[in-house]
């Protein structure tokens, strides 16, 4: 039996239902924020998405705006009443970010940092694990099992796709893990298409096979100009490709 995440006032994972949760890879400023809030909105989506601390693979790169960037969550969450995932990579800043955010996210490089894994688990916010890009289904169930020892039980997964010697696609998205999480541990399960393909032609199908495949929900990256993120706009949807994969999710979700 899957545990139900409570996230608060009645938003739930892991409940049957199919969580989606949309928004930028990095929160950019507040007008960027406000024009995804306003979008996600309107389709009533609960769950938004935006990093403010990236972990980008060269240094040069936008690192985010940090706490900055959690204040701007922050106001479009009291806007439009959302539950705001965001990633946090350092553990001394965990107590201050569960101020700002609802469920903190662990980046796939961070799967393993033990002393960051360790400080989650002594809070009681709602985390979203993601899978280490080379770690294997055990490896990150004992992740889990990290921040479960310290007490956090409020725990959701997230398959993001692991590195292979494939490189169509920017991972290989191992969506039978799914299944096997389902089997051997009670944690809801979401799947990061965006991440797990870096191609936008390959969201919706993803999406679609998540679903079928018995995941909580999906966490997809969308920006009003993918053109000119900050990070990920080649792998981010536009509000009309974005609300088009809703409609679509939406009608055959009804069916089943
Ligand atoms: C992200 O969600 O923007 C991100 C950096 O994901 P991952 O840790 O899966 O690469
Ligand atoms: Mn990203």
């Amino acid at each position: 039996m899957t545990k139900v995440i409570n996230i608060g006032n009645e938003a739930k994972i892991g409940d049957g239902s199919f969580s989606i949760i949309g928004g930028p890879c990095a929160v950019e400023n507040y007008a960027q924020m406000e024009k995804v809030g306003c979008f996600l909105n309107s389709l009533n989506i609960k769950f938004l998405r935006g990093g403010a601390f990236k972990p980008r693979t060269s240094p040069n790169s936008f690192q985010g705006l940090g706490f900055e960037g959690f204040k701007i969550l922050k106001e479009i969450k009291e806007k439009y009443d959302f539950k705001v995932v965001s990633e946090v990579m350092d553990p001394r800043d965990v107590e201050k970010a569960s101020e700002y955010i609802d469920i903190i996210q662990i980046g796939s490089r961070n799967m393993q940092n033990y002393v960051l894994l360790k400080e989650i688990g002594k809070i009681e916010k709602p985390v979203l694990l993601k899978r280490g890009m080379s770690s294997t289904i055990k490896e990150w169930i004992m992740a889990a099992e990290y921040i479960k020892k310290e007490g956090n039980e409020n725990i959701i997964l997230c398959e993001r796709g692991i590195r292979t010697f494939e490189d169509y696609t920017r991972n290989t998205l191992d969506l039978v893990s799914v299944p096997i999480i389902k089997s051997k541990t009670d944690y809801p399960i979401l799947v990061d298409p965006s991440h797990g393909t870096g191609r936008k032609e390959l969201i919706l199908p993803a999406t679609k096979a998540a679903l079928a495949i018995g995941a909580d929900g999906v966490i997809i990256e969308v920006h009003p100009e993918p053109s000119k993120a900050l990070s990920d706009g080649f792998q981010s949807l536009d509000f009309s490709q974005f609300k088009s994969l809703f409609n679509e999710i939406k009608k055959i979700n009804e069916l089943v």
